[in-house]
């Protein structure tokens, strides 16, 4: 028999599941392409999926696609793409030691989450080093929203799978680590790393595991109760969920209430969270009616105050970039754009010795408010 594509209990679901329990049965209702759940959907989850793509012909030695020419999916691909993918591949191989094989975007079944649970890592490794056995397994991000590398459950999921078929360890003690790496070149936030790591030693991770696995048996018996929170943005149960309605709801009133006043700093702090919360709230809520309203409109029903109505997008060129620079030669005139430069990364691979291009290249930066991460300081804590 063959597996369908999506499993009922797939990795890419697992941080929404590990904190709306009733997400999985309401999700059921409302069955959606829903590959991984932080790339996003419609778009922009197209567009991960052909810079996936880009990362997986450079992991395994391909060259990459032609800038302009298109994904399966109808996607052009674009120099964004090219450098992305690159700046993965590399981050890969510098983990990696050279004589272990680096497997990629490879089907893992993780029966000992659920004899239904499966999904597709972007690259994984098993290596050795100094006694210690690693099990590294990557995820590449192609969106802005910055993901925790951190107790990630996509990646417990993919490590608890791959630990399952490691039939030839003998024992999974402390000397055995796993490693889950998410690699984010496009989330220029939190400090401007692109690529973290949450490192636990095997017997730690178990725990882990089991967590994830009794979670999952509870939401296989059913009856489970539904949480909002950030996760519900890409929940393809929003649009028919009522604790997001009453959420949002709530989250309306709270917003019509705010009264200016003289607040102390404290006062201040819990409020703006609370508010962002709220805001939070509404946006997944309204993302999720926006969809129900679409889908009605396009299938002629009437919705009060709202119609579908045709934007013009941006010209395109339907010919390769090669022959409308070609064309523009026959009449004599340049259709192609001054020369550009290459990534400082891409150059620093190039250059005798990377530091000399220190004083010519820059990263620009700002400061800006942002919620201090809980599970930041825990971490912090527990490392000490
Ligand atoms: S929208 Fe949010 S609260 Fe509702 S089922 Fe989905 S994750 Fe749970």
């Amino acid at each position: 028999m063959t597996m369908p594509a999506h499993a009922p209990y797939a990795p890419s679901s697992f941080n929404r599941l590990m904190a709306c329990g009733g997400s999985h049965e309401l999700a059921a209702h409302y069955p959606e392409p829903d590959e991984d759940e932080d790339e996003g959907d419609g778009e922009a989850a197209r567009e991960g999926t052909a810079a996936h793509w880009c990362g997986e012909l450079l992991l395994t030695g391909q060259p990459l696609p032609a800038i302009g020419s298109k994904h399966a999916n109808g996607i052009v691909i674009d120099k964004d793409m090219h450098d992305c993918a690159e700046i993965y591949a590399d981050y890969v191989r510098s983990i990696v030691p050279p004589t272990a094989k680096i497997e990629v975007e490879q089907r893992v079944l993780c029966g000992i989450i659920h004899k239904d649970c499966w999904g597709t890592f972007d690259a994984r490794a098993f290596h050795g080093d100094q006694g210690y056995r690693y099990c590294d397994v990557f995820d590449y991000k192609h969106g802005h929203a910055w993901v925790n590398e951190y107790e990630n459950w996509q990646g417990v999921g993919y490590g608890a799978g791959s630990l399952d078929m490691q039939t030839e360890v003998p024992s999974i003690d402390d000397s055995y680590i796993f490693r889950f790496h998410i690699i984010q070149p496009r989330a220029y936030t939190r400090g401007g790393k692109i690529a973290r790591m949450w490192e636990v030693p095997a017997g730690r991770f178990m725990e882990y595991v089991m967590r994830l696995r009794n979670r999952i048996q509870d939401i296989a018996r059913g009856g489970m109760p539904c949480t909002t929170g950030e996760y519900c943005h890409y929940c393809p149960a929003r649009r028919g969920c009522e604790a997001l309605h009453v959420a949002a709801q709530h989250a309306a009133q709270i917003t019509r209430g705010a009264q200016p006043l003289d607040l102390t700093p404290a006062q201040a702090g819990v409020e703006l969270s609370i508010l962002m919360q709220a805001k939070k709230a509404l946006d997944y809520r309204i993302k999720g009616l926006e969809a129900q309203v679409e889908h009605d409109l396009v299938n002629h029903k009437a919705v009060p105050f709202w119609q579908m109505e045709r934007v013009e997008g941006r010209e395109k060129w339907k010919q390769s970039d090669a022959d409308v620079i070609k064309f523009g030669a026959l009449l004599g005139v340049n259709l192609a754009k001054p020369a550009e430069v290459i990534t400082p990364t891409q150059a620093r691979k190039l250059v005798p010795s990377p530091t000399m291009l220190n004083n010519m290249t820059d990263r620009p930066h700002s400061i800006k408010l942002r919620e201090i991460d809980q599970n930041a300081t825990r971490r912090i804590f527990e490392q000490s």
